[in-house]
Order: structure tokens, then sequence, then C-alpha cells
């Protein structure tokens, strides 16, 4: 790969960099840049970041020189608060395999938060918990948050698959559809933060009861309270359609197909882990029971 130069002095004329060996396209116009060795996309004339810096700026590709963690870390903030430069980087090269590594960094972080809780809930007792008698309940059996553990970890292997889903056209260029694909991997890092407007929830509930007098106050207390769980999951769309805005150019009814098809997904996904693989179990379980 081209060694990526910042150099602001360069200008169109430099034909020093030619990247004939890969497929990266204008972010204006979508047209392959593949050869050409000026700065300029011969399509639309805008100046390309693709020609200038032919490295995405995801900083986990840069893990081996910086760490992993700091690269993760980093990854996280610029997937987090920079959607514009990620979905940028679609027209680059994207590494399949970076991203996958990536995303499984993700489900282990989300699922360290996940078993912290299951151990925070056992550790707290029930009955401190004011959650009622199902729970309170539940606290007597540790089988059912074990496997409740497993499954949550394999709707979050398929959640998080989801969204590649949406970029498999055969009629995209073959480079554009695996860097969308691979790019949707990291467009999953807000469930690394999950935990903080989750605890942010809790706390408006638990701290500033819905009756309060002033409803200027209340009403968007309570809104932020019910909202704030999702937003990990609403930036993670957001991210997506950021994406496919670059990829599916002037495709409105696939836009519209994956803006609608990746919630309805995770829902069927989620029944699918959630419910119906529970329900099994346990009719299983008391089958066993019965007959034995
Ligand atoms: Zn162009």
């Amino acid at each position: 790969m081209a060694d990526a130069s910042s150099d602001p002095t360069q200008n169109d004329t430099d034909a020093s960099q030619s990247y004939a060996g890969f497929d990266v396209y204008c972010h204006e116009c979508g047209y392959n840049l593949r050869g050409i060795e000026t700065t300029r996309c011969p399509e639309c004339g805008k100046e390309s970041p693709a020609l200038q810096n032919a490295d995405p700026r995801i900083p986990w590709i840069h893990r081996k020189s910086i760490g992993s963690v700091r690269a993760f870390l980093k990854t996280v903030l610029f997937a987090t608060f920079s959607p514009r430069k990620l979905s940028e980087d679609v027209y680059l090269q994207i590494d399949f395999r970076d991203a996958q590594r990536f995303r499984w960094w993700t489900i282990g972080v989300a699922m360290f938060w996940v078993v912290t809780s299951t151990v925070l809930f056992f550790a707290a007792g029930p009955y401190d918990l004011y959650l009622g008698h199902i729970v309170n309940d539940l606290y007597q059996m540790v089988w059912p948050c074990v496997v409740a553990n497993i499954l949550i970890l394999l709707y979050m292997i398929l959640a998080t698959g989801v969204p590649s889903l949406f970029f498999d056209y055969r009629d995209i260029p073959v480079n554009l559809r695996n860097n969308a694909i691979a790019l949707s991997y990291y467009c999953i890092a807000p469930l690394t933060w999950w935990p903080l407007p989750v605890v942010v929830s809790i706390l408006i509930f638990r701290e500033a009861p819905i009756d309060i007098r002033n409803r200027w106050i209340a009403i968007p207390l309570t809104t932020i309270a019910v909202i704030a769980p999702a937003t990990p999951a609403i930036l993670w769309c957001f991210q997506i359609f950021r994406i496919a805005r670059r990829v599916l150019r002037n495709q409105t009814g696939r836009k519209a197909w994956l803006m609608m098809g990746i919630p309805i997904l995770w829902m069927l996904a989620g029944v699918l882990v959630l419910v119906l693989i529970p329900l099994a179990v346990f009719y299983t379980w008391v089958l066993i029971d019965v007959l034995s």
C-alpha cells in the first residue's frame, strides 16, 4: 500500500501516487478511482480524500504500533463521535479481518458488562433492588442466569451480523460491498458503553419520581430516562445508514429496506434467541423431569 501522505502542499499535478493496486471510490460521486494518478476525481472534479490518503482513519488499524487497548478505545470514540469520517472510509481499503477482530473485542466488552451486572445482581441481594417477586424468585436459581448470559452472547453475535446482509447486492462493486460490510462491524462500537445510558436511566427513575409537580421538568426527564437505554442502538443504526447513503446511492428502495429491515431482523433474532430457544429448553427440561 502506498505511504499515506498528509502533505498539504500536495496538488493535483502530483503524479507520484498511484493506487492502481486496489479499488478506492470518490466520496462525492462514488466513481472508482483505481489507477488515477491525480488527487481529483475525473468524473466530478472533486478533490478526493481517497487519493490523498490511502489509509482509513480508523485507529484500530494502527493497533500494532499504538497498542491494542489504546487503539480499541480510540476506535470506540472515533466510531461514536465521527460518523461522517467513519462513513467516508467506506471508499478506502478496509481490512475485513481487522473489522471482524474489532467486532469480537466489542462483543467481549459488552459481554463483560452483562456478566458483571449478573454478578452484581447476585451480590447485591434481591430485596435491595425493589424489583418484585419474579426477580426474587430468579435469585434462587443460578442456572437461568447462566443460560441467559449465553443466550445474550448468541444474540449479540447474530445482531452484529445483521447489518452486513443489507449491503450484499451483486451490482455493487465487490470492493465497495466488502468495505461496507467490514465498516458495519465498526458501527457496533456504541455497544461498549451501553451501561452508561442504562445507569443514567435507572438513576433518573430511582432518584426522581415521575410525580414531580413541575411537568416541564418531569416530562423531559422521563423522556430521557425512557430513550437513554436505546441510544447505542439508535446511534448504531444511524452510522449504518450513513454508510448506506454512500454505498446505495440513489437506491431509495434499498435504503428504506435497510432502515426497516435491520430493526425487524433484530427483533426476529431477539424472539428466536431470547424467547423461542429458552422456551424449547424449558419444555425439554420439563419433559425430562416428567419422564424420569
Ligand atoms: Zn467524483
